[in-house]
């Protein structure tokens, strides 16, 4: 559905383990109008992912080659792979749909300092210890990369500081609830109202 109006960037962070992708996929799959971003990774998918879904896997050659066009608005070098938001998945805020970019910090930053918008939320574990326990469950990881991601959990952990929200995922439900609840508010903000033109009679002009 076309609004009008530019759609919201949304920008979801967390420490691989905080639930993030199981969450984002909830609140997207329950709210019309939000989209998410599906990033380049030169990493191998792991069991169960879809090519296109939940990433497009590229060799590192063809990562540098779209990186070399232009064609990422943002990547970074995560746990020894290389992770890119494709610039074409932005166009379709200009139809007015509200997109969610899953990215690491180092992405967030750059969006920040890139582009005037965004809303940056961070997700947060309920605890280090459980945080451990869901990447040991998840599976498909070495325990070298189990230990890296652990490390990289902490500096992650470190940056929440400077996004807009947190939302801690202790319990999916209420972690859902609270992410959709942000998004919901987003739209509703007076500057994007009146800014969309759907202030109505209420609009600007009305004294
Ligand atoms: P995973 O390998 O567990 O799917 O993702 C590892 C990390 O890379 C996560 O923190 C995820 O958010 C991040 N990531 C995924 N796609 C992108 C991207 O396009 N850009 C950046 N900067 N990080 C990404």
């Amino acid at each position: 559905m076309v609004r009008g109006e530019r759609g919201i960037l949304f920008v979801v962070s967390a420490p691989s383990g905080a639930g993030k992708t199981t969450l984002v996929r909830k609140v997207i799959s329950q709210l019309p109008r939000v989209s998410l971003s599906v990033s380049c990774t030169t990493r191998a998918p792991r069991p169960g992912e879809q090519e296109g879904v939940d990433y497009f896997f590229i060799t590192r050659d063809e990562f540098s080659a779209m990186e070399r066009e232009g064609k990422f608005i943002e990547w970074a070098h995560v746990h020894g792979d290389l992770y890119g938001t494709p610039r074409a998945n932005l166009e379709r805020l200009q139809h007015g749909e509200d997109l969610v970019l899953e990215i690491d910090t180092q992405g967030a930053r750059k969006i920040r300092e890139t582009f005037s918008e965004g809303v940056l939320i961070f997700i947060l574990p309920p605890s280090l210890k459980v945080l451990g326990e869901r990447i040991k469950a998840r599976g498909g990881d070495s325990e070298e990369a189990i230990q890296a991601r652990l490390q990289n959990a902490h500096k992650e952990l470190d940056q929440k500081a400077w996004y807009d929200y947190i939302v801690v995922n202790t319990e999916i439900e209420e972690a859902t609830r609270e992410l959709a609840s942000i998004i919901i508010a987003e739209r509703c903000k007076t500057a994007r109202i009146l800014a969309g033109g759907r202030g109505g009679i209420y609009g600007t002009d009305n004294g």
